[in-house]
């Protein structure tokens, strides 16, 4: 009587919707991981760049970079940074510095405020 209608069974969709499920479960959680694990490094990065940049100052001018201020803003002020602004991707607040430098035994150490607060 009714042999002749197309579409799917009950039975199949719940096997195509569980076999979705489980694909999510394992996509979602590794697409997560990798978006925090892209953060970190482009924080890292930032710090690495403003470290050299430090560094280079200290060499260059034979002077230490002042602590107090905004680091980013004081190594563009000076031209020792171009381009893109240099943000910790945690950010969401426009106008706190992020990047802090501090001198420990006469070594600069640049940290960021957000990812690696001292304590
Ligand atoms: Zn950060």
């Amino acid at each position: 009587m009714l042999k002749n209608i197309k579409g799917f069974t009950l039975m199949e969709i719940l096997v195509v919707v569980t076999i979705i499920g489980i694909l999510a479960a394992i996509a979602v959680p590794s697409y997560i991981s990798a978006v925090e694990q892209g953060r970190r490094d482009a924080c890292a990065t930032n710090v690495k760049i403003l470290f050299t940049q430090v560094e280079r100052y200290n060499l260059t001018t034979g002077q230490k970079v002042p602590t107090d201020g905004d680091l980013v803003q004081f190594l563009r002020g000076i031209g020792y940074l171009t381009g893109e602004e240099l943000k910790c991707p945690y950010s969401n607040d426009e106008n706190k510095p992020e990047y802090k430098l501090i001198y420990n035994r006469n070594e600069a150490k640049v940290y960021c405020t957000h990812c690696n607060p001292l304590k």
